[in-house]
This record gives structure tokens, sequence and C-alpha cells, in this order.
């Protein structure tokens, strides 16, 4: 084995915040959550890919995180007396990024994944110090793309760019190697006996090579779920990490209950497609939606909430513990379950529609996006009242805006009194019959298309916005009948079920359902997939937050 160079260059500013010394009496407290032990140079503590990796604090001594690459290594960092090793996949128990091993004979303390997470739970000073340097070690992977996984593809490639955003929002460092950019990809495509048209190709680990694979054959591969002992009987299982899911997890897990939580493809949802929320409270600057994301995951895993990368394919309620059943056939028994499974907003069947979403293509008309076309020419596509709201407030204060309907007119689908008010807005017009067909732009939206679908006649604008309000569809079609929805498949929760639907759906109790309680006992639905739900992500939070005082409740029945 060649000898590891030297260590990859941290941002010098943050450095002392990624590599603290602890203080003898901080080192101290850790010891009372794990061992004391010694260690012979050149031993290997932890080899890439392990998983529930422990946490050492080094008392005398050396230990080194190297990043293996067939037969050489990567120095990542030198670990020195009161400093302490570990990332984010120590919370997670995800398969390590790096391999540590001792560089000199010494004393460390080792704590378990069990013992690490009881200390960052009960001493507040060193969970900040610890979960700080966690968090910025693993942004430095993420900032350097060193990770225990490779990308080989091309920036023109639409798969490419899935499985770049796959790594990017479940906050998995990667190293991107472009088809077109890097000189040696040739050489390095013939080592792998890959094709050009075979890319992009996944490697893990250095060892296997995936090509154009999907998401699930990613999170297989790198052992997303290896960590997760899901078939045990869970307090709770949610179902959905979007805002909703992540706030129900980080309370749940905080107030010691047993949570498991089950997503499709990353932590954050719909969020996560907000390059900056600007009203979310506490934000005055913003966030992105991904940020914030990575931070509720990163808190729910410091309590000890576990997630499994993986889609609820069938709800099971006839008998307790419910069941959750996954795309393999898995059933997740549950004593609770919260239903945080989201809305898709229906878009617009254009094909390069996602390239504008945030950048001229919109899915809510508040001050914010007001502000970004104050004073140009909008379109708001929709004929339902939200679509109403959203034109006669932009109208305040835009040029003008171009209603665009499918259908012959609104007097089906909107209140009358904004029927009126649109009527009575001069810079506002209607047009029936009238669909959107094509957008351009490079980085925005820069002109529209629409066409009349009776006279089939097209019309080019210059229009930088678009305002989609054409609804949402709830993700609620896994849920087997088991739950009350309303005419438009949003699930029924507390005071909107009616006596007749308990009786109908053989609500079982002398009590009615709890607020967001579903008209099955025990399972909550909280965010967008409720029945008269604020689409908003602090009304989600929120749902998820009041979901889990009702939760405890039902433990109790
Ligand atoms: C582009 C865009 C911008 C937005 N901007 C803002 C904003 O600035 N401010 C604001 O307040 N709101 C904004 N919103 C609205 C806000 O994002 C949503 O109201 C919020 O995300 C809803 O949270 P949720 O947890 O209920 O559902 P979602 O965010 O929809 O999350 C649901 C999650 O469940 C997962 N899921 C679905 N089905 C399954 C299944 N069967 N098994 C496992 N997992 C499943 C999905 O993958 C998803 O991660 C925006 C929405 C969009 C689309």
């Amino acid at each position: 084995m060649a000898e590891p160079n030297t260590p990859f260059p941290l941002t010098a500013s943050r450095s002392e915040q990624i590599f603290p010394k602890l203080t003898s009496a901080q080192i101290a407290r850790v010891a009372t959550h794990g061992r004391t032990r010694t260690v012979r140079s050149g031993e290997v503590l932890v080899e890439q890919g392990d998983r529930a990796t422990p946490f050492f604090v080094v008392i005398s001594g050396e230990l080194e995180g190297v990043r293996p690459t067939g037969t050489t290594e990567t120095l990542l960092a030198i670990v020195r007396a009161g400093q302490f090793t570990g990332e984010i996949d120590v919370l997670s128990g995800r398969g390590a990024m790096a391999r540590t091993r001792a560089r000199q004979d010494g004393e460390i303390i080792e704590l378990g994944r069990e013992g690490f997470l009881n200390l960052v739970q009960t001493d507040a000073e060193l969970s900040e110090i610890l979960m700080r340097a966690f968090i910025l070690r693993r942004v430095e992977l993420l900032a350097q793309g060193i990770g225990d996984a490779t990308v080989v593809g091309s920036i023109h490639s639409a798969d490419t760019l899935r499985i770049k955003e796959f790594f990017t929002r479940n906050g998995h460092p990667y190293t991107y190697i472009d088809l077109e950019r890097d000189a040696d990809v040739q050489s390095l495509l013939d080592q792998l006996h890959v094709s050009v048209a075979e890319t992009p190709v996944v490697i893990c680990r250095g060892e296997t090579v995936l090509r154009n694979p999907t998401n699930r054959e990613i999170a297989s591969c790198l052992g997303f779920n290896e960590a997760v002992e899901g078939t045990r009987v869970h307090d709770l299982v949610i179902v959905g990490a979007g805002p909703a899911g992540l706030a129900s997890a980080v309370y749940g897990a905080s107030e010691g209950l047993d949570v498991l939580v089950v997503e499709t493809y990353s932590p954050g949802g719909q969020a996560s497609s907000s390059s900056r929320i600007e009203n979310y409270l506490g934000f005055p600057t913003g966030i992105s939606g991904n940020e914030l994301a990575a931070r509720a995951y990163t808190q729910a895993q410091k309590f000890g909430a576990q997630m499994l990368l993986t889609t609820g394919t069938r709800l099971s309620c006839d008998r307790k513990p419910y069941e959750v059943e996954l795309e393999d056939g898995t059933r997740i028994p549950a004593r609770a379950i919260v239903i945080a499974t989201g809305a898709k907003y229906s878009k617009l069947p254009i094909e390069n529609l996602s390239r504008f979403e945030g950048a001229g293509i919109y899915y809510a008309a508040t001050f914010v996006e007001a502000q970004l076309c104050s004073g140009e020419e909008v379109i708001v596509v929709g004929g339902g009242n939200s679509a109403g709201q959203a034109a006669v407030f932009l109208a305040q204060s835009t040029k003008h805006v171009h209603m665009l309907v499918r259908g012959p007119g609104l007097t089906d689908t909107m209140s009358k009194y904004l029927i009126r008010r649109i009527e009575q807005t001069p810079n506002l017009s209607l047009l029936i019959h009238t669909e959107v067909v094509s957008l351009k732009g490079v980085d925005h939206l820069q002109g529209v298309t629409w066409q009349n679908t009776k006279s089939g006649k097209t019309e080019e604008k210059n229009i930088a916005h678009v305002f989609v309000m054409t609804g949402a569809n709830p993700n609620t079609g896994w849920l087997n009948g088991c739950v009350v929805l309303d005419n438009k498949g949003f699930i029924k929760t507390g005071l909107d079920l009616s006596s007749k639907e308990l009786t109908g759906a053989h609500w079982p109790l002398t009590r009615r359902p709890y607020l967001l309680e579903s008209s099955v006992p025990g399972i909550f639905a909280a965010g967008d997939v409720r029945g008269g739900n604020v689409k908003r992500v602090a009304s989600a939070v929120g749902e998820g937050s009041i979901a889990i005082s009702f939760v405890h409740q039902i433990l109790r029945e």
C-alpha cells in the first residue's frame, strides 16, 4: 500500500471547528459513555463501507482517515490527542466514507452508536461541538467531491443530472468525472470495460460498476438501507420525509419514540425543489429547501430516528400493529403511523419544464414571486380558485396578467366573487381553450408559446414568468382504501370526518378522531397530503409536530 500523501486542504477558517480539541473535562464526560482502549500503529479501526461505525476520541497517539482508491490512499485527516473521528455516517449508521487507522501506538476512547447517541442527547455542550464538526466535515467532503462513489457522465445527459441530484439531495459526497471535460476519462472507461453509450456509470467504493443505474440501485449498492432494522414493531412509522415527515421524526424521536421514516427519494420533499424559501420563520435571508431538509434530517438522526430509502406501496390497517408494505415486499409493523406523503403539483406536459422550475415557472404566488415579476407581463395557468386568487393578486404589481384556461370559461370551476374581480381588473385578460405548448430560455425562462386548442392558432410571447395553478394531486394511491379521502383524494382527518363517514369506516372507539387523525385510530395525516391543509412548509412542519402529541395519546390508549 502506498504511503498516503498530505491531508486534503480544509477550508482554513473552519478547520478549528472541523477538528476541535476537547478539554480534559469534556474527554472525561465522553469516556463515561464508552470504553478506553489501546491501539497499535497500523491497526485499522474502521474499514471504508463498515456499518454502524464507532466514534473515537484520541487520548494519546494519532489516528488517520484515508480514502482508499485501488492500491493507493488519499489522506483525508490526521486526528491528534484531544480530537475525535467521525462524521454524519456515525449518526446514520450508513457505510463509513473512509478507512480509520492508527498512525502511532496510543490510547483512545471508543463509543458504539448507542453510546454516541446517548452522549449527544444528554450533553448539550458536547452535542453542539460534535454535531457542528460532523456537519462541517460532511460539507467539506461534499464541497471537495470526496466520497465513496464516483459518477462518470455527461453534462448533456438527463440521467447524469438525475444521478447527481440523487446524491446531492441525499447529502452524499461523490466525485464527478465529465466525459466532455476530463482528459483521462477514456482510459478510466477502458479499465472498467464500459463504453460511452453505457454512461452514466456509478462506481461504488471503487469496486462495483453500475451502468445507468436507477436511484434504487444506487441506494442498494451504497448500502443506504442496510443499517436499519425494519421488521420489528416500531412505535411510529412515518411515510414521507418532506417537511411534515421530518418534523414528526424530530419531535417523535426527541420525545423518546422509536421512529422509522420511509422515503422514496430523499429528505425534503417538494421543499427541496425550492432554491430559496423566503417565508419560513426564522430565516430572514431565506434558506434553500435542501439545506433546511439536511439540517432537519441530521436533527432527526441525532435523536435516533432512522430512515429507509424506499417506497411505501401498500398500507394494511385491518389489525394492529398496522403494516406498511415496501416495494420489495417487506412489511414494517407500527403501533402508529403518520402519513406525510405530500402532493405532486400538476405540471405542464412540456419537455423542458423542469429546467425553468423556480426560474420562471412557479407553483405559488406569494409576495416573493410577485417581487420577481414586478412591472412585467405574466401568465397564470388554471381556472380554479387558487389560479383566480393568484391572477388578481399579481395584477396589482405586474404590467399584465394573461390567464390561460383549457375549458370554455370559469363559471364551473371558480367562485363567483373571484370571477367578478377578474372581470373588473383592467390589466387581466382571460384566454379560454388555451394551453402553453412550449417554453424557451437558457438559465431563466425567456419566452412562451401558447395555442388555442379550438383554432390551432399559436402565439409566441416574450414572457418570463408563468404561474402554474392547476392543482395538486395527493400521493394517496398506496393507501389501499384504508382511510377516508375527500373528493380530490386528500386524507380527511379530525372534525372533517362526518359521523356517517366514521360509521362507514367502522370507527371502533367512543371518542371522535383527534385533530389530524384519520378514520383509522392511530393513523394520522400531516402536511400537503391532508385535506384542508395550507400548502406551505411552515404548516407542514406544524402539523408534523402536532401529530406527535396525539401519537403519545393513542400509544397510551
Ligand atoms: C417549487 C416549489 C416551491 C415551493 N416554495 C415554497 C415556499 O417558498 N414557501 C412555502 O412555505 N412553501 C413552498 N412550497 C410548498 C411546500 O414545499 C409544501 O407545502 C411542503 O413541502 C409540503 O410538505 P409535506 O411534507 O407535506 O409534503 P412533500 O414536501 O410533498 O413531501 C412528501 C414526501 O413524501 C415522499 N413520498 C411520497 N409518496 C411516498 C411513498 N409512497 N413512500 C415513501 N415516500 C413517499 C415524497 O418523495 C416526498 O419526499 C413550494 C413547493 C414547490 C413545489
